[in-house]
């Protein structure tokens, strides 16, 4: 990964968060309060602004796109997710201190990103949140690497949209969702299911940088 694929993902996220922004809504109304589609939508279109601004400096490193984009959502998203997302984008930027990033050291950035939403969120997989469809993608993201990064992130994106869909059957143990109890069995968590963007766009952006 370079510079300039590391902001294509950040770009294709926010499209997709854009193109997606009623489907999370309607997955919060059903188990939560209904504004995780609008909360994303906010945080990224405040990122793209930023990265797009006539006077922003140039990113110097892979980890420099994702530490702004992380610290601009957790300025701009309010809720669970914002200080989730915003904790694990920063995290993945710290170890990604150069020009481009092997798939090998991205691995190890995509778990610190969800080692900082283990550590801030206190969810383990099962929990019915983020980690759920996380932590199905790092393990794919990382037994794909020596294929190749589309391999991995092709492979990743697979793995986190299943792990979206296998939260439907579990009852939310932590966030807003676990207040309903058994009520919240039977549907997708929308935070596990923005997470499934979150790696399909890396999925998609590298497979347009041709690979
Ligand atoms: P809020 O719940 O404050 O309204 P959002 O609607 O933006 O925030 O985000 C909800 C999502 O956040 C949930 O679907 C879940 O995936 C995630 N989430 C909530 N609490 C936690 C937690 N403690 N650990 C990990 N993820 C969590
Ligand atoms: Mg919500």
């Amino acid at each position: 990964m370079d510079i300039a694929l590391a902001l294509a993902w950040i770009r294709a996220l926010a499209a997709a968060v854009e193109r997606h922004r009623d489907e999370l809504t309607a997955l919060d109304t059903a188990i939560g309060d209904g504004d995780h589609g609008a909360n994303l939508s906010r945080g990224f279109t405040a990122v793209t602004a930023a990265l797009d601004a006539p006077d922003a400096p140039e990113p110097a490193t892979v980890g420099a796109v994702l530490t702004r984009t992380g610290t601009i959502l957790l300025s701009k998203v309010g809720g669970a997710s914002g200080p989730l997302y915003g904790s694990a984008f920063r995290a993945m930027g710290a170890p990604l201190d150069g020009p481009t990033a092997t798939p090998a050291e991205l691995a190890d950035a995509l778990a610190a990103g969800l080692a900082a939403l283990r550590d801030l969120g206190g969810a383990v997989p099962g929990d019915k949140t983020v980690v759920d469809a996380w932590t199905p993608a790092v393990a794919a993201f990382r037994a794909a690497a020596p294929a190749g990064l589309a391999a991995a992130a092709a492979a990743a994106a697979d793995a986190a949209e299943r792990g979206a869909e296998d939260t439907v059957p579990l009852q939310a143990r932590k966030g807003r969702a676990s207040y309903l109890g058994p009520r919240s069995i039977g549907h997708r968590d929308p935070g596990a299911a923005s997470t499934a963007l979150i790696f399909r766009a890396l999925a998609d952006a590298t497979h347009s940088a041709g690979g």
